[in-house]
């Protein structure tokens, strides 16, 4: 796509290449808008494969020295970083603000998220200290060890432009590899802030590089025989695409999909927390979270008391500029993708599905609002329950039994995330022994792992074997190796052609 400038006010955002910016020379590029005025604001570089190939080189050229610098150097880098990060996130959730339109208060919350994975990885000699078996065999000692895998590159959806970046960089740095990251195209600034961040903090040039742009740098990374190993979060659709082109040519690879996440509500849940617990899964960041609640699950003769509840919810949300003080849930990324969203709005009555709160009506002229949407009677086999809408836009489909919601979940291609409200223990643990998504929530609506534990989903919601940070971040970042060790003792050295037995 290319668009031409057309206010002054509209900046250039570059890449990041060997520690420094570096503008394209394409003469592709992609706009980038304030979604609450619907202006555009910036004018983002899409890179050629050669530049691709440019910042592949640079990170290729830093690993050698980073690899040799020590896990106390390591972490001394990130906790600065930490400190930094800590010290400017109402810098960064701004940018966040400008470019994706999520409100203030829950950019501040994505950058906060992101942190506790720095933090995490503040831990990295400890993280890789490894094992170690003295006198396995007589006079030989076993020891294993983990060691990078050379440059590695990210590759990141547009809605949490700084949070998912960290969740690969950092363990990737910290472990002791340089990375390549290619951000989303439509808020490409903060990978640009974080860049610039971790040169102050100290990270030595190229260890670190940012390419713009869209399939082209994509498949370039793809394709590069220099990148050892992908991460990937986005849609499904492109996660199965990176997934099968990467381990193809012999990368490593972690691919995150798309999901359609369901709450489960039994009979004996407390409705009004529910509600809330609907309210915010299902609007918070206007439906564009991974991990939103999209599909509630009414069971037995909940239903019409929990619709009742979110409905009268709904009018109290307040939806505005994410930099207004009091916004709670901001515009749409994109004009295209606000369409896109309401069109499942319009499309639902002909389905069968019925309208419950109309979030068309009463929006502002300017940005790409959408209000919150609220349907009844969604049934699978409609276009609102089999495709992820990723909007403000909640469903409500009722079932007779505890069975059959489990069925609903487990017969649905994805299994990102999933949440169970009741009161009832046992139910709850069984719930959490049936149900088949990768991460699950009881009484939690949005149950994204802490940083000391691993993300990810499970179907078409994650391609490859490893989730992201945490202990699985480690193991995805590094690879084994087993050392087995005999200092020459004189006294006891002999032929021996036999296969080496344990003594
Ligand atoms: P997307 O798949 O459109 O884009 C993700 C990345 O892929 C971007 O960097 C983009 O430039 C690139 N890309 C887009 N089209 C491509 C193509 N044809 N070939 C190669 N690369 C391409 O996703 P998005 O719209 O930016 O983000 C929203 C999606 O991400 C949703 O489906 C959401 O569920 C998913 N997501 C998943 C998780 C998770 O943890 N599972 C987390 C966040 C977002």
């Amino acid at each position: 796509m290319s668009e031409t400038v057309d206010a002054p006010a509209v900046t250039r955002i570059p890449h990041w290449i060997g520690g420094r910016r570096v503008e394209g020379s394409s003469g592709r590029s992609g706009p980038v808008y304030n979604p609450a005025t619907g202006r555009q604001t910036g004018v983002v570089d899409f890179a050629t494969a050669e530049e691709v190939a440019a910042a592949v080189e640079a990170a290729a050229e830093a690993f050698p020295a980073w690899r040799e610098t020590s896990l106390a150097k390591r972490a001394e880098i990130f906790f600065r970083i930490r400190q930094l990060v800590h010290e400017r996130r109402d810098e960064v959730a701004e940018i966040l603000v400008r470019e994706h339109g999520k409100v203030f208060s829950d950019a501040v919350g994505e950058v906060t998220r992101g942190l506790e994975v720095i933090e995490f990885c503040c831990g990295i000699p400890t993280l890789l200290k490894s094992e170690y078996s003295e006198q396995a065999s007589t006079g030989i000692d076993v020891y294993s060890i983990r060691q990078p895998l050379g440059v590695v590159a990210g590759i990141t959806p547009f809605n949490f432009p700084v949070m998912v970046p960290m969740w690969m960089w950092a363990p990737a740095i910290a472990c002791g590899n340089t990375f390549v990251l290619k951000p989303s195209e439509k808020d490409p600034s903060a990978s640009l802030w974080t860049a610039e961040l971790l040169a102050e903090a100290g990270l030595p040039d190229g260890v670190f590089n940012v390419v713009m742009g869209d399939k082209v740098a994509v498949d370039a990374v793809l394709e590069h025989p220099g990148v050892a190993a992908v991460s990937f979060v986005g849609s499904t659709p492109i996660a199965r695409h990176v997934y099968e082109t990467a381990t193809a040519r012999g990368k490593r690879c972690q691919a995150l999909g798309g999901a359609k996440n369901h709450m489960i509500v039994l009979p004996d849940a407390d409705v009004d927390a529910a509600a809330d617990a609907a309210v915010s899964a299902g609007y918070g960041s206007a439906g564009e979270r991974c991990m939103a609640v999209s599909m509630v699950v009414a069971v037995g003769d909940v239903a019409d008391e929990l619709r009742a509840a979110i409905e009268e919810r709904i009018p109290k949300v307040k939806v505005g500029d994410g930099m207004e003080p009091g916004s709670e849930m901001g515009p749409l990324v994109t004009k295209e993708h606000r369409d896109r969203v309401a069109s499942y709005v319009e499309g639902a009555p002909g389905e069968g599905a019925t309208v419950v709160v109309d979030g068309r009506d009463g929006v502002p002229d300017e940005g790409f609002f959408l209000n919150p949407t609220l349907l009844d009677d969604v049934e699978p086999g409609m276009k609102a329950y089999a495709d992820e809408i990723f909007g403000p836009v909640l469903g409500i489909t009722r079932v007779a039994t505890y069975e059959e919601a489990v069925r609903l979940v487990n017969e649905n291609p994805y299994g990102n995330g999933v949440a169970i409200f009741t009161r009832d223990g046992g139910a709850a643990r069984q719930f959490q022994f049936d149900v088949q998504a990768g991460m699950v929530g009881i009484n939690v609506p949005i149950p994204v792992p802490v940083a000391y534990y691993s993300f990810g989903g499970w179907k078409a919601s994650l391609f490859g074997d490893r989730h992201v940070y945490g202990p699985e971040g480690i193991d995805f970042y590094t690879r084994g190796k087993v050392v087995t060790s005999r200092w020459p003792d004189p006294a006891t050295s002999r032929v021996d052609l036999g296969f080496p037995q344990t003594r």
